[in-house]
């Protein structure tokens, strides 16, 4: 029998932005059931109190988590990523986010950088090959 490896979403989402990633996981929730989950850390915290999901805590986004996310990505360990971006405030760990779309890009991994890029990534056909 072929066994298949569950595909791993990151979820991150800036301040400003975190009811939204939480509503918006709540939504897509019997969705997201069927990955492997992990975020930086006060965004996968407050995704798992919301929704009782299992997702993995890296560091919060300031303190390095983005950091380590990207690593994961480099490493092949995450295969896509939901990022709800702030562009109205500016972030103490801006090149940590940089970093974090440069490598995604490079490992042509989809990275969602708001609302309405995660709904589609999140409905498309291709997650399920
Ligand atoms: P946080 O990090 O989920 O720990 O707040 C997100 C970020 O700002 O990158």
């Amino acid at each position: 029998m072929k066994r298949t490896k569950k595909k791993t979403i990151a979820l991150i989402a800036h301040d400003n932005k975190k009811s939204e990633i939480v509503n918006w996981a709540l939504k897509n929730k019997a969705t997201l059931e069927k990955f492997d989950l992990c975020g930086t850390g006060t965004t996968a915290k407050l995704i798992a109190e919301a929704t009782d999901l299992n997702v993995k805590r890296y560091l919060s986004g300031p303190l390095g988590g983005d950091q380590q996310i990207g690593a994961k990505v480099a490493e092949g360990k995450i295969d896509m990523v939901i990022f709800f971006w702030d562009p109205l405030e500016s972030q103490p760990h801006d090149p940590d986010v940089k970093a974090l779309l440069r490598i995604a890009v490079v490992y042509d991994i989809p990275i969602s950088t708001n609302r309405a890029s995660a709904d589609y990534m999140i409905h498309s056909t291709f997650l399920n090959n």
